[in-house]
């Protein structure tokens, strides 16, 4: 049961943060609340106050400057229907399409996400390879966060209490890039996300860079840097003979524990499978083939 509490509508995100500031402890920031309405009819949190950030000036808008900007209360509807993120980011769009369900979609936010910071999400995984830069707000200003310095931990933040996520900046990859996002799970969250972008030469022939990030093994989601490395410079035609090592190498570098989505070797050996497998989809899509994506149980490809 929800215990009473007082809902306060600040218009700017500097009023948002001084009541932040003054009601200290007692107080959350509130978006769509799927997480945190979720928390508190379990008696896990107890805010007496809640600072609602939907209607804060700027939060909810999507612009295009260079690098794609998310505002933290944009939702991940919006998003899946924006124009702008399908022409800059088109596996953005599609990733959002596939998070939760409509009911949590319609009004669960992308800031709400990155601040809960919990470890299954898809969001979070996808963004490192976007290289995502977070904004915050405080009464003492406002400071930029690289997402994977900004995510500390299965649900901690680098978020002060008085601060609020302002927005997420994306920096989409070079047009014809070669990218996949896929999860695999069979909870209500995804037991495993691994994103996976190559970025090709003008012929298509050669990856130049490659981004690689798995996510919801580990408590944070992670980069994959030695994966990249191996990647880049490799011929598209190779990239099929690479993938089984791909994927081992990938599994190496995570650091899974044990819980109810699996065993820590489990996790690992899923880790090797579906790299792999993400690595072929996008082999697939550099060499610009027409063949049906392969569909696997439990999985999501976008
Ligand atoms: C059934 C279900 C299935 C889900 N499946 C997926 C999935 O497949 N993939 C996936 O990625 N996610 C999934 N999620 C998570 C979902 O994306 C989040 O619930 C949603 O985005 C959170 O946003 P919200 O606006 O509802 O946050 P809220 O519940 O309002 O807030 C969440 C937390 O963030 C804080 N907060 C909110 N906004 C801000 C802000 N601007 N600044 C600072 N702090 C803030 C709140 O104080 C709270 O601690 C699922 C959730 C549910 C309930």
């Amino acid at each position: 049961m929800l215990r009473p509490f007082a809902l306060h509508r600040p218009g700017t995100a500097e009023e948002a943060c001084a009541l932040l500031a003054t009601l200290g402890e007692d107080a959350a920031p509130y978006a769509g609340g799927t997480e945190l309405l979720l928390l508190m009819k379990l008696g896990l949190l107890r805010p007496r106050h809640l600072v609602d950030v939907k209607r804060l000036a700027g939060f909810d808008v999507i612009t295009d400057g260079g690098s794609l900007t998310l505002g933290a209360a944009v939702t991940h509807r919006a998003v899946e229907r924006s124009p702008l993120v399908a022409a800059r980011c088109p596996l953005v769009a599609a990733v959002a399409r596939h998070v939760a369900n409509v009911r949590v979609r319609n009004v669960g936010t992308v800031g709400g996400n990155l601040a809960f910071a919990d470890p299954h999400s898809d969001l979070a995984t996808l963004f490192l390879t976007l290289d995502a830069i977070v904004q915050l707000v405080s009464p003492r200003g406002r400071r930029e966060l690289a997402l994977a310095d900004f995510t500390r931990g299965a649900w901690e933040t680098a978020r002060a209490a008085d601060e609020l996520l302002a927005s997420v900046r994306l920096t989409p990859w070079p047009q014809g890039t070669a990218a996949v996002y896929v999860k695999f799970g069979v909870h209500e969250r995804p037991t495993l996300g691994v994103a996976l972008a190559l970025v090709l030469d003008a012929s298509r022939a050669r990856v130049t860079e490659a981004r690689v990030a798995v996510g919801c093994v580990d408590p944070r989601p992670v980069r994959v840097p030695s994966v990249e490395a191996r990647l880049r410079g490799v011929a598209v035609p190779e990239l099929e003979d690479v993938a089984g090592a791909i994927g081992e190498l990938a599994a190496a570098a995570v650091e899974p524990d044990d819980d109810l989505h699996g065993s820590a070797d489990y996790k690992r050996e899923m880790v090797a499978v579906f790299v792999r497998r993400a690595l072929r989809i996008a082999a697939g899509r550099a060499r610009g083939a027409s063949t049906p994506i392969p569909q696997f149980p439990h999985a999501v490809i976008a």
